[in-house]
């Protein structure tokens, strides 16, 4: 007789982990189903986030911002340092030893939740059955009253660029090297483009980024995007706009390519080249001819506002879903399907997700952009205050950046906050909550900040909006 659960879920990424963890405190009975394997062939959970995303990019942006900061920051305060080296095999150590660390916490919470772990490849079938074939050995048919779908995403391939793990590498490759590469190219000034730019361009590379449309970060604010575009060219990053690439051949050397911008046919030689051009739903093997689920044109599992699928009780969320790939999005998309299941009120609000690049300085955004409100025809008005005038800011010396906020003219609802600066991937968190429970911008003006603190960019720029701000002149 098939193994029967409550909840069966599919992938043990920052979705799966968190909707199966969910399910079971709702008084599941749970499976998870995990095929990640890493480089050394060991099984892990966590999926991309923890093993080949943030974890292990975040880690090495942190040790490279130090590495930057000792060499060329220390002698503002009065540090003087001398010899300061690399020894990059004991910072990609400690990368793995973090890595290793997270994802074996989620064993124990597996364990502490009893959420029951499976090794290997989970297969949806008709009527709710799925296929588990375990790393070695015969599959086996296991049945749930519910099944969650959170199989995640793959890097873009390029045809003109193809990955071969060696010259041209996606961003887990690029999360690797033990080398410097003396040159790196990255096709692709995108969220991974940036970070993983910085990190080797900070650890000694010359970067050249290509990227294939004429704006810098589209998507985000044009203020806050000019102003970073303006702090990568001064770190050194050099950023192609508008660059198309038409070949890329590798040789034993390194890697040559070929595009094309608005000044005709260039090429650039690199040492290695890193694509990071998106990602795509992954749903390889997931999906039995009978199971009834569909994907949409993209590839994308199709499921409604509360990720429910086509199916009865079978749910997709996260990366192989509709929205923004990030893993706070999709951690939330399974606690709303496990509370759903549960048969609790639960809901995302699609419109407050924060999104974070962890460059140096860091950019961080919540809302509309003062180009989406102005396109939407609502009366705005905006306030900003930026780094340099904060007591702070000028202690950590990083002043560059700034906070905007862009809020209604009518009833004062604060409709976007943009920050490009330090810490803002922390600072945001206030906005968020702000936004989350419809703060107008005067609830911000009024609410007591503690000095001195960067966060006070935010209250600074709330006044700002009205013509109030008090450390900074008004314009
Ligand atoms: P995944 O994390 O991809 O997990 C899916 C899991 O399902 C995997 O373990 C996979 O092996 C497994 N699986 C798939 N199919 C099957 C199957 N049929 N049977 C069994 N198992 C299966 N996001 C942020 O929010 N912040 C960041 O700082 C950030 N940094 C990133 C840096 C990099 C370099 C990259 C590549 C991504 C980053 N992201 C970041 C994005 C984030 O990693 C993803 O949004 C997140 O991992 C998506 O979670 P998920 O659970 O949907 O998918
Ligand atoms: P992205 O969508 O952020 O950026 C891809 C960039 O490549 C875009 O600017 C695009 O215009 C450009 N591009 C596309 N095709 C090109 C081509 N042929 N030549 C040159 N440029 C081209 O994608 P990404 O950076 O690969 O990241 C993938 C996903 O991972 C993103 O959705 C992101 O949300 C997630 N991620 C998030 C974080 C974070 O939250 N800090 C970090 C890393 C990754």
């Amino acid at each position: 007789m098939a193994r029967n659960y409550d909840v069966i879920v599919i992938g043990a990424g920052p979705a799966g982990y968190i909707a199966a963890i969910r399910a079971s405190q709702n008084g599941m009975n749970v499976a998870c189903i995990d095929e990640w394997e890493n480089r050394d062939g060991k099984n892990a959970l966590g999926g991309t986030c923890l093993n080949a995303g943030c974890i292990p990019s975040k880690v090495l942006l942190e040790s490279s911002e130090l590495f930057h900061r000792a060499g060329h920051e220390f002698s503002k305060h009065g540090i003087v340092t001398s010899g300061v080296e690399l020894d990059l095999a004991t910072m990609q150590k400690r990368k793995q030893s973090i890595v290793r660390q997270l994802t074996g916490g989620i064993v124990g919470l597996f364990k502490a939740n009893k959420v029951e772990g499976f090794v290997g490849h989970g297969k949806l079938l008709a009527d709710r059955k799925v296929e588990y074939t375990p790393k070695s050995g015969a599959p086996e048919i296991l049945e749930a009253r519910y099944v969650i779908l959170a199989s995640g995403s793959a890097p873009v391939e390029l045809k003109l660029a193809p990955f071969d793990g060696e010259r041209i590498v996606d961003s887990w490759g690029a999360l690797e090297f033990d080398a410097v590469p003396k040159t790196l190219g990255v096709v692709g000034a995108g969220v991974i483009g940036l970070e993983l730019g910085s990190v080797w361009s900070r650890l000694g590379s010359e970067v050249v980024v290509l990227e294939a449309l004429d704006d810098f970060l589209a998507a985000v604010d044009r203020d806050i995007a000019n102003e970073a575009a303006k702090q990568f060219k001064r770190q050194g990053m050099t950023i192609h706009l508008g660059a198309k690439v038409t070949k890329a051949a590798t040789s034993a050397q390194g890697v040559k390519v070929e595009y094309e911008d608005c000044s005709g046919a260039q090429s650039l030689e690199v040492e290695k080249l890193v694509v990071a051009v998106g990602r795509r739903p992954y749903t390889e093997g997931l999906l039995g001819k009978d199971c009834g689920v569909q994907l949409d044109e993209r590839g994308f599992i199709t499921v409604d506002h509360e990720c429910r699928t086509r199916v009865k009780n079978v749910f997709a969320i996260g990366d192989c879903v509709r929205g923004p790939m990030l893993a706070h999005k999709s951690s939330e998309e399974g606690v709303m399907a496990a509370d759903l299941i549960a048969g609790e009120i639960a809901e995302m609000n699609y419109n407050v997700i924060p999104s974070v690049i962890y460059t140096a300085p860091e950019i961080a955004w919540v809302g509309k952009t003062e180009q989406e409100v102005s396109v939407s025809g609502r009366k705005f008005k905006t306030g900003s205050f930026p780094f340099a005038a904060s007591g702070r800011a000028k202690a950590m010396e990083q002043t560059g950046g700034f906070v905007k906020i862009v809020s209604a003219a009518d009833d004062d609802e604060i409709l976007g906050v943009h920050i490009v600066g330090p810490m803002a991937g922390e600072l945001i968190a206030e906005a968020v909550l702000a936004m989350e429970f419809s703060a107008s911008t005067e609830d911000l003006q009024r609410t007591i900040h503690a000095h001195p603190t960067l966060a006070e960019g935010m209250h600074e720029a709330a006044l700002a909006v009205d013509k109030r701000a008090l450390n900074y002149i008004n314009k």
